[in-house]
């Protein structure tokens, strides 16, 4: 065998690739790990973890207003944006800075710059060569900017979590899991936020019960949602912006921006030029091993295009280093992924939409309820929780689990393991409930609609 300088090159610093490398490492594997830009990727340094710690600071606006409703006397709250950002910066600094002890720890090899395969087994940064047995592509995905006069204008995420002041007046395009929680966001700090999306109703891809719930939710706030429209042109207008919209109308606002999606990061790293399938959106396709056209390249996380989500980055790197170096060739489940949308008031879901169940079983028995939550008894808030249950009607099996409410993440979590187990609807009901909680719905639900396609 070629005496190469590392078992496994890495490219790409993110979730996914710092799992794998650290795996493998660990495995006994020499490893080096390349990264352009900063050590922990989209979801630690402009993705998820900040994301989180804005959706914080932004419900602290309903805190206060609730409180009230519990014998507080809140004086009016005043909100600074460029102390979030600061202490957001601060936090984002501490946990890249622990990404790059796990790593150096583990014995991998940090390289910093831009890397680019010169051949199958041979990558280059910054003119260095290094030659590696395998190679694992793990360079994410980057903001879809659609292609319309005055683009530029616009932010994506990641400008938003840089903006030096908050924008009083936003305009978000998209209709999915970003724009909603930047919606959300912005519109708790206090901004007027208009949320435009081309489809006819928020959140394609999730069940159609939730994605109605949700918007009468935060349209209820008062966030502005406007679907079947498209924006056609951003121009700019003194200090602020002005937008043309496929109707005629014209929006004004302050910032823009795009949530319009995500596209793998493959341009310009030689992929092609070894040889390296990428599909028609530009991901690298791989097998179920996560092995790529090329027998020693891999790829794992957003830069294939399998469900963008970090927890499943993780374990497709976590796949790639026990395939190749701890003996076990191991292929990542896809199925029955738990997800949460961080909007106001959150989704958790996991396993088929009603949609899903219909199409693929052909009837599903369905259980749901809509109630007001204990708390919003006292805080007056008008704000409802919705839940929905999904039995498969010959095995019992429940196959979906939706809702919309306060801690709908935390509470999923939980169910997504009772789903993934193929529990039934008894089991569910065999479980005592913790009272008082919104969570005990889910094992108390009794009354079920037989639904056939
Ligand atoms: P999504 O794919 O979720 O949504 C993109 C949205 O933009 C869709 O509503 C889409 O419309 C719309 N769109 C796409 N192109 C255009 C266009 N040219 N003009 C107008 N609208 C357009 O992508 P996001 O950017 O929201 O997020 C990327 C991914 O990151 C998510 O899919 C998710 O996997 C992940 N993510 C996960 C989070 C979480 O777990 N909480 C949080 C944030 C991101 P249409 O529906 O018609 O296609």
């Amino acid at each position: 065998m070629q005496n190469h300088d590392f078992d496994l090159f890495v490219i790409g610093a993110g979730s996914g690739g710092v799992r794998a490398s650290r795996m493998a490492a660990t495995f006994g594997a020499r490893v080096a790990i390349a990264e352009s830009y900063r050590a922990g990727g989209t979801c630690v340094i402009r993705g998820c973890v900040p994301k989180k710690l804005l959706v914080y600071a932004a419900h602290f606006h309903e805190d206060f207003e609730d409180a009230r409703g519990f014998g507080w006397s809140v004086p009016p709250a005043t909100f600074s944006w460029p102390e979030l950002i600061a202490a957001k910066d601060r936090e984002i600094d501490r946990l890249e800075g622990i990404y790059e002890r796990l790593l150096s720890n583990a014995g991998v090899t940090m390289i910093r710059g831009r890397a680019r395969l010169a051949d199958a087994h041979t990558v280059e940064v910054d003119g260095k060569r290094y030659t590696a047995r395998h190679i694992l592509i793990a360079t994410g995905g980057w903001p879809v900017r659609p292609d319309i006069p005055g683009a530029e204008f616009a932010i994506t995420s990641n400008e938003a979590f840089e903006l030096k002041q908050l924008p009083k007046r936003v305009l978000m395009v998209g209709g999915g899991y970003i724009a909603v929680e930047f919606a959300g966001i912005f519109h708790g700090l206090g901004a007027q936020v208009t949320l435009c999306y081309r489809g006819a109703e928020l959140l394609r891809g999730f069940d159609d019960d939730v994605r109605r719930h949700l918007r009468g939710e935060i349209e209820g706030k008062g966030l502005r949602v406007l679907l079947k429209h498209e924006i056609t042109a951003i121009e700019r207008s003194g200090e602020a912006l002005r937008v043309q919209c496929a109707d005629g109308k014209v929006i004004d606002c302050d910032a823009v921006m795009f949530a319009t999606g995500r596209s793998p990061n493959t341009r310009d790293i030689g992929l092609e030029s070894v040889g390296v399938a990428l599909d028609a959106s530009g991901a690298v396709q791989v097998d179920d091993f996560s092995r790529s056209s090329v027998e020693n390249i891999y790829a794992v996380g957003d830069v294939t295009n399998r469900i963008q989500l970090t927890p499943v980055a993780i374990r497709e790197g976590s796949a790639v280093a026990n395939t190749l170096f701890n003996n076990r060739p191991t292929a990542v489940n896809h199925q029955n992924v738990p997800s949460a949308v961080f909007s106001q008031p959150p989704i958790g879901t996991v396993g088929l939409t009603q949609a899903q169940a219909l199409a693929q079983y052909g009837s599903v028995e369905v259980y749901q309820s809509s109630f007001k939550p204990l708390k919003h008894t006292l805080s007056g808030r008008n704000e409802k929780t919705y839940m929905k249950l999904l039995v498969e009607p010959s095995s019992q099996k429940v196959i979906g689990v939706h809702m919309v409410g306060a801690d709908a993440p935390e509470i999923i979590q939980g169910i997504g393991i009772a789903v993934v187990a193929g529990l039934t609807k008894a089991q569910f009901d065999d479980t005592v409930g913790i009272h008082p909680s919104a969570a005990e719905e889910f094992v108390t639900m009794r009354e079920k609609t037989l639904v056939k396609v």
